[in-house]
């Protein structure tokens, strides 16, 4: 009795065991396919100064602003693929260093829980933006720091707060109109050298104009694409699109998000994102255009061209593409960072010894014109460390690639970078985490030019190109093998 008692007592338990085996073998695919969600959320958060004036930086001399011509976003992107979460924001401005970035990302993940390494923050370059960073001519607008740094944190933390079940999905359209090398080779003799650049004998120049005899060719190629990424809800109605173009920016009168934000709002009307709710968002990043302006020299004359103009074309390029695109209901997300420590190129004892005979007689006042800006460079490039570390990221979503890069990128490195990356389409993201200044190729520096002219914002070795595109790539290679 008490054997058999035993032996059909077992058998319940046996069968509770077997089921439970069963039910758990039928639960782990149901515990993966849950896992396999794909979500997207989308936040832009006005970032436009609420006191006035601002300081304006991105010319050579410092300007102020005293109004917003039309208002400045940071465009927050999170993504998640139900294992890891990442969060992307472009933000209108010229240049965002990489303290400000940092702090940034320490609050941002204080509230949504993503990792530091896993949040890309990249600056379109408007140039009619409050300034985030001393550079040339003009200071930082330290309240206007105060004020922009927790509210794109709240960007970020909004677009989390939005994040719901998404399908993802990209493709490549060109505009070939906007993209023109701006930088010249010239005659012998007819280069503009500056006598605090750090160069002798110029042979590059910018912008030569339409038909000057003294300027050769273009000392560079351009590129044209239009990379865009699109998000989705399940059942077809648009949640956000990222799109990267290599173009400098337009020109506008401050403060203003220049042709950027015109583009997000073309794209919304494009894409049918405007009833949207939570609302639509389209964000454009800037692409390599390190030496890339909208204007092609080798035509015979100037064309006319406007904010609104280039904003439609860029805009019809991406929408192009946009209606190319298959979508996926899942894509694996992985990313990487690297920090990458490069020499800074700094002047000479004798050098530095004129240019703060120059600084020592601008008395105080700031510098206005092209030889006193340099002079000051060199005195605060003296004072400053002789290296600098560099946050590169690389991001894989599905066959897709994103690449951050702090610096003014060249339009030959970003072309360099697609042809060789093992994920297709791959997108570059300039002044990302950080702003650490042009980057010209090796035989650029040679030619000397406004992008190699030493200042704290191009200071770095002359083979900075080289190893930041070698960690670019060996980041990608990283992100793709990942299983
Ligand atoms: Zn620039």
């Amino acid at each position: 009795m008490s054997f058999l008692c035993r032996s059909y007592g077992c058998f319940p338990r046996c069968l509770a065991v077997l089921l439970g085996v069963s039910l758990a073998l039928i639960a782990v695919p149901c515990a993966l396919g849950e896992s396999k969600v794909f979500r997207a959320g989308a936040f832009a958060i006005d970032i436009s100064p609420v006191e006035f004036p601002v300081i304006i930086n991105g010319g050579m001399a410092e300007r102020t602003a005293d109004k917003v011509v039309d208002p400045l976003h940071a465009r927050c992107l999170v993504l998640d693929d139900g294992a890891s979460q990442i969060a992307l924001a472009v933000v209108d401005s010229c240049m965002l260093p990489r303290e400000l970035v940092d702090e940034v990302k320490r609050l941002a993940h204080a509230a949504t829980n993503i990792p530091i390494d896993r949040i890309l923050i990249s600056a379109t370059h408007t140039h009619s933006a409050p300034s985030s960073m001393g550079c040339l001519g003009s200071s930082r607008d330290d309240r206007y720091c105060h004020f922009v740094v927790p509210r794109i944190a709240q960007g970020i933390e909004r677009a989390q707060k939005n994040l719901a079940p998404a399908k993802i999905g990209w493709a490549v359209g060109r505009d070939e109109e906007n993209v023109g090398c701006r930088r010249w080779r010239m005659k012998p003799g007819t280069a503009p050298t500056n006598p605090f650049g750090g160069t002798t004998n110029d042979q590059a120049q910018m912008h030569p104009g339409y038909g000057n005899e003294n300027a050769i060719e273009p000392l560079g190629p351009v590129d044209p694409e239009v990379t865009v990424l699109s998000l989705q809800t399940v059942d077809g109605r648009p949640l956000a699109v990222l799109a990267n173009y290599s173009m400098h920016y337009v020109g506008a009168p401050a403060v203003s998000a220049d042709y950027f934000a015109i583009f997000c709002d073309k794209m919304t009307k494009l894409v049918g994102g405007e009833a949207s709710d939570p609302p639509f968002m389209a964000a454009l990043s800037n692409g390599t255009s390190g030496d890339t302006w909208l204007l092609d020299y080798t035509k015979e004359s100037r064309r006319q061209f406007d904010l609104d103009s280039v904003a439609t074309s860029v805009a019809n390029a991406a929408f192009d593409a946009y209606q190319q695109i298959e979508y996926q209901s899942w894509a694996p997300i992985v990313m990487e960072e690297k920090l990458l420590t490069l020499a800074v190129r700094l002047p000479g004892a004798d050098e530095l010894a004129r240019a703060k005979e120059v600084v020592a007689a601008l008395d105080g006042k700031k510098p206005t014109v092209v030889p006193d800006i340099y002079a000051r460079e060199a005195v605060m490039l003296s004072e400053m460390p002789p290296t600098r570390e560099l946050k590169i990221q690389a991001i894989r979503l599905g066959e897709m690639g994103i690449v951050g890069i702090p610096n003014e990128v060249f339009a030959s490195t970003g072309i360099s970078i697609k042809a060789e990356t093992p994920l297709q389409p791959t997108m570059n993201i300039s002044l990302a985490n950080g702003s650490e200044g042009y980057i010209p190729p090796p035989e650029q520096h040679k030619l000397g030019g406004y992008t190699t002219w030493r200042a704290r914002t191009s200071c770095l070795e002359t083979e900075a190109e080289p190893k930041i595109r070698a960690a670019v790539l060996e980041l990608l290679a990283r992100v793709a093998a990942h299983p």
